[in-house]
């Protein structure tokens, strides 16, 4: 089955209207947006969301780490090679999902050709060379700070990730030993769908202790990824790192969104008591 990923495309003329200063009040007013949704389809009742965040699902490229300028370089040359065309932004706006659809994705729209998983995964392995030919990518500053506060409220933290680069897993456990271990990573190769479908979260959920939807949060930097993590029904933080219109992200539904992972962390205990605190 060809999964349909409907990549929506951005323009660098795109407005670019800042919302990430958040407050209490849009904490609050998130938070409350959130659950009243949840509650108004059925999903949940009101206790069960007054129990408090159980998890922490943070999303790999562009949010832990600062790779994704390495990522959009790799993708250009690679796609090119191979007689695609592949702008800087479309490497964020496809961001997240499995590297083959996005390859099947573009090669059936601009070569007409419907690419086989072994096909795509061949053009894919040159993308992982280049990628691999660049300078290792730096973790954002604010990130540790934030896994400590998390470990310090007693959440565990897990991580979601379109990638199947065996490397940079083993490097996350380097990195990010001390806040979780293997079993708190889900990875291409733990679901069938990627990333924009929730199966990833929902299994990230499932990993950190068979969390329910409303007892987590996601961190994302990318348009499909959001959309994962909202579908999931997830409450869903959008770090936007990249240079895509924050509207990208919320288009999506992301219910916060900050610029820099420093100010997320900032508001954190802010984050952990309200949502326990604010009632749908
Ligand atoms: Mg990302």
């Amino acid at each position: 089955m060809y999964p349909i990923i409907n990549i929506r495309t951005y323009t660098k003329g795109d407005s670019f209207h800042p919302i990430y200063n958040m407050n209490k009040e849009n904490i609050q007013e998130a938070l409350s947006k959130y659950k009243n949704h949840l509650k108004a389809s059925g999903v949940v009742t009101t206790e069960e969301t007054e129990k408090g965040i159980r998890c922490v699902l943070f999303d790999m490229d562009g949010v832990l780490y600062n790779s994704m300028p390495n990522h959009a370089i790799a993708w250009t040359k690679c796609m090119r090679q191979f007689g695609i065309r592949m702008t800087t932004e479309d490497a964020y706006a496809t961001e997240g999902a499995r590297g083959i659809d996005t390859i099947r994705d573009f090669a059936g729209r601009q070569l007409n050709k419907n690419l086989t998983p072994e096909e795509a995964q061949k053009i894919y392995d040159v993308k992982t060379d280049y990628f691999h030919q660049l300078p290792t990518a730096t973790i954002f500053a604010g990130v540790i700070d934030l896994m400590r506060k998390i470990k310090v409220s007693g959440v565990t933290i897990g991580v979601v990730t379109g990638s199947g680069q065996r490397p940079l897993i083993k490097r996350l456990l380097h990195d990010f030993g001390e806040f979780f271990d293997e079993k708190h990573i889900v990875t291409a190769y733990d679901v069938t769908r990627g990333k924009p479908y929730p199966d990833p979260y929902q299994m990230g959920l499932r990993k950190c202790g068979n969390c329910q939807p409303w007892q987590g949060i996601v961190i994302e930097n990318a348009p499909l990824g959001v959309r994962s993590g909202v579908a999931a029904n997830i409450f869903t933080v959008a770090v936007n790192s990249g240079p895509l219109p924050d509207s990208a992200l919320t288009k999506e539904g992301a219910n916060l969104i900050y610029k820099k992972m420093t100010q997320f962390c900032d508001d954190w205990d802010i984050l952990v008591d309200d949502f326990k605190r604010i009632k749908p």
